[in-house]
């Protein structure tokens, strides 16, 4: 039985562009999303009655060519749909949360599109209402047309920052200020190499400008050190490169330290043998180059099935490639200049790992004793990243802290942590009822 012969999971720019050369070459394809809208995170639509936020020109454009592509190919996309796995016989496991119970999917080929998630370098007191992600800021307003209200702080480390900026400039809001602990201003030399991928410069440049009209003042080689709650709002403590304090106070802070693979809890990559579809990862959760290179390696991924399911391929490795090197000066660009290492001058009371309000002290008493626990241990018996995230956000924090206090020994990796098996994310047991119910129904007794 094959329900359809490609199922891709994500609607973002690798899955989309995955999605419309896979049609054209004949294939039967249906995509799954877990939100409303598609686009991903760099698109993301607007629901219904909001406003879309416009991008920079470059970026507009490609989204475009790539929406009206996707819409002439009429491929279904199954919203609200969120992956959980993939069973010892091969069928793709769906939590359907429209109809409130997980589905099974038998596809021939599967390509896992689910994108990056935000680095967040914890401080003490980024745990407090009013502080999110930058990103999370950002995925709000694409969604409602609207900017986070009051004064905001944005703070951290890299490019998407001015994004966001320039972003709640055109909603109205612009933030109160940006907090950049890298220089990408005093780098200039790292900047030149930079000329040889111009969309990026002219992306880049339209941000920038945005932010210089509207006088937005960007803090750079400074960074967040604490974080306090007033009694009206958030109070930000900044140091600089000179080492002085400067206090902000704001209604809201959006972090944001980089971004890094989704990769968790995703099966690993397969070729076909007797009881698995194709596997194969594109986009941002395979490495994350940006959104330019998650089109072209969705077209990679799209050529890979074909080759392997009807024996026909294409090549998009060159261009993914040189969008590496472009993301390899835009980190030397944006290198924080303080080199010490954040985690280890965290005081013992910062919180670590957010869901289980489990802290640095916490971490080092478990890491204290002659017997050096391993990730297992710290997640088994400490319970980082045994909360609702399932270590998303605090496992890449907890397995770098680890290593820091013990460089002796072997340093622990994330996803001891975070696990190895599926599902990696809490489910209502009621999807699972459901689910065994309809199974157990016969066909005429079920009312869909
Ligand atoms: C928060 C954030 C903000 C960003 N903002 C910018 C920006 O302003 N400018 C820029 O150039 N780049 C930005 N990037 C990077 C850029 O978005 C990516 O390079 C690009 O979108 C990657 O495309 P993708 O298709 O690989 O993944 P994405 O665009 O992230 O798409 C992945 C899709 O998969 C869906 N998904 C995830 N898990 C599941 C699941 N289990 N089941 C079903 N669906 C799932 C998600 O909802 C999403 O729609 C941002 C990245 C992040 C994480």
């Amino acid at each position: 039985m094959t329900d359809v012969d490609v199922l891709i999971v994500g609607a973002g720019p690798a899955g989309l562009a995955a999605a419309v050369e896979l049609r054209r070459a004949g294939l039967s394809v249906e995509i799954i999303e877990q939100r409303e809208t598609i686009g991903g995170a760099i698109y993301r639509q607007p629901i219904a009655g909001a406003r879309p936020v416009r991008q920079a020109t470059g970026a507009e454009r490609r989204w475009r060519a790539l929406a009206d592509d996707f819409a002439a190919s009429g491929i279904p996309v199954r919203h609200a749909c969120i992956f959980v796995g993939i069973d010892g016989a091969g069928l793709v496991l769906i939590e359907d949360r429209h109809a409130g119970k997980i589905r099974k999917v038998a596809a021939r080929g599967v390509i896992l599109a689910v994108g990056a998630v935000e680095k967040v370098l914890p401080r003490p007191g980024w745990q407090l209402a009013g502080v999110s992600t930058a990103g999370g800021l950002q995925v709000m307003m694409k969604e409602t047309g609207r900017a986070p209200g009051g004064r905001v702080l944005l703070a951290g480390n890299g490019p998407l920052l001015i994004a966001v900026a320039a972003q709640m400039v055109k909603l109205g809001n612009p933030p109160a200020t940006i907090i950049e602990a890298g220089d990408p201003v005093g780098r200039f030399a790292a900047g030149i190499g930079l000329c040889a991928y111009p969309e990026l410069v002219t992306e880049a440049l339209s941000y920038l400008r945005t932010v210089h009209l509207h006088r937005i003042p960007w803090m750079r080689a400074a960074s967040v050190t604490r974080i306090e709650r007033r009694q009206k709002g958030l109070r930000a403590v900044v140091r600089d490169g000179r080492g002085r304090e400067h206090v902000f106070d704001v209604d809201r802070i959006g972090l944001h330290d980089g971004i890094r693979p989704n990769e968790f809890g995703l099966p690993p990559e397969a070729a076909k043998d007797a009881s698995l579809p194709v596997i194969l990862r594109a986009g941002d959760c395979r490495e994350a180059l940006g959104a330019k290179a998650a089109i072209s390696d969705g077209r990679r991924a799209a050529g890979e099935i074909l080759e392997r399911l009807a024996g026909k391929g294409r090549q998009a490795e060159r261009e993914i490639e040189r969008l590496r090197r472009a993301q390899d000066v835009l980190a030397r660009l944006f290198r924080p200049v303080d080199r010490a290492d954040p985690l280890m001058r965290l005081p013992d009371e910062t919180i670590l790992c957010r869901c289980e309000n489990r802290t640095v002290g916490d971490l080092k008493r478990l890491c204290a004793g002659p017997d050096t626990p391993s990730g297992r241990e710290v997640k088994h018996n400490g319970r980082f990243a045994m909360g609702s995230c399932q270590g998303r956000f605090c496992a890449d924090n907890t397995a770098a802290l680890m290593a820091a206090l013990g460089p002796d020994r072997p340093p622990p990796s994330p996803e001891d942590l975070t696990g190895r098996r599926w599902p990696t994310r809490p489910l209502p047991i009621g999807a699972f009822v459901a689910a065994h119910a309809e199974e157990t129904t016969p066909r005429d007794e079920q009312q869909d």
